[in-house]
């Protein structure tokens, strides 16, 4: 009988500051696309990380505490209570939507999770309210 194949799911929270502007665009049109967000503002973000595999004889598709470590120490000792424009070495250059938070959070909690046998990182969601959040699966596989 084939295993079943279970999702998991690591949540943390932080905080952070940001400011939402293009460099490329003059001051008017970014506080036109931006509005308020265009000024140095913080949040309270969640940032919840799915790891997916079949459920192999231990029970576990992966150990929550393993992915727990990962998440702590590649995201939030990098972004909790930072600015995330100036402070994060691996957001230089990015416009920090959470958009853009998730897919680069992607690229740093991946290759940590390579030498866990059977299973795949999933899905990045971050949450920059309560109400709103934005949801990364991964790059589209080449064609
Ligand atoms: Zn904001």
């Amino acid at each position: 009988m084939p295993r079943p194949v279970v999702e998991i799911t690591h949540r943390e929270e932080f905080s952070s500051a940001h400011r939402l502007h293009d460099p490329a665009l003059s001051d008017e049109e970014n506080r036109r696309l931006y509005g308020i967000c265009n000024r140095d503002h913080g949040h309270n973000y969640a940032l919840e990380v799915t790891v997916v595999g079949p459920v192999p004889t231990s029970g576990m598709v992966m150990d929550l505490k393993e992915l727990g470590t990962v998440v702590q120490e590649r995201i939030l000792a990098v972004v909790d209570h930072r600015h995330l424009n100036h402070d994060v070495p691996f957001l230089a250059g990015v416009i920090p939507t959470a958009e853009n938070l998730a897919v680069a959070f992607w690229h740093q909690i991946e290759p940590q999770l390579k030498g866990y046998a059977g299973c795949r990182l999933h899905r990045i969601r971050v949450y920059e309210s309560r109400n709103n959040y934005v949801d990364f699966l991964g790059p589209a596989p080449v064609r």
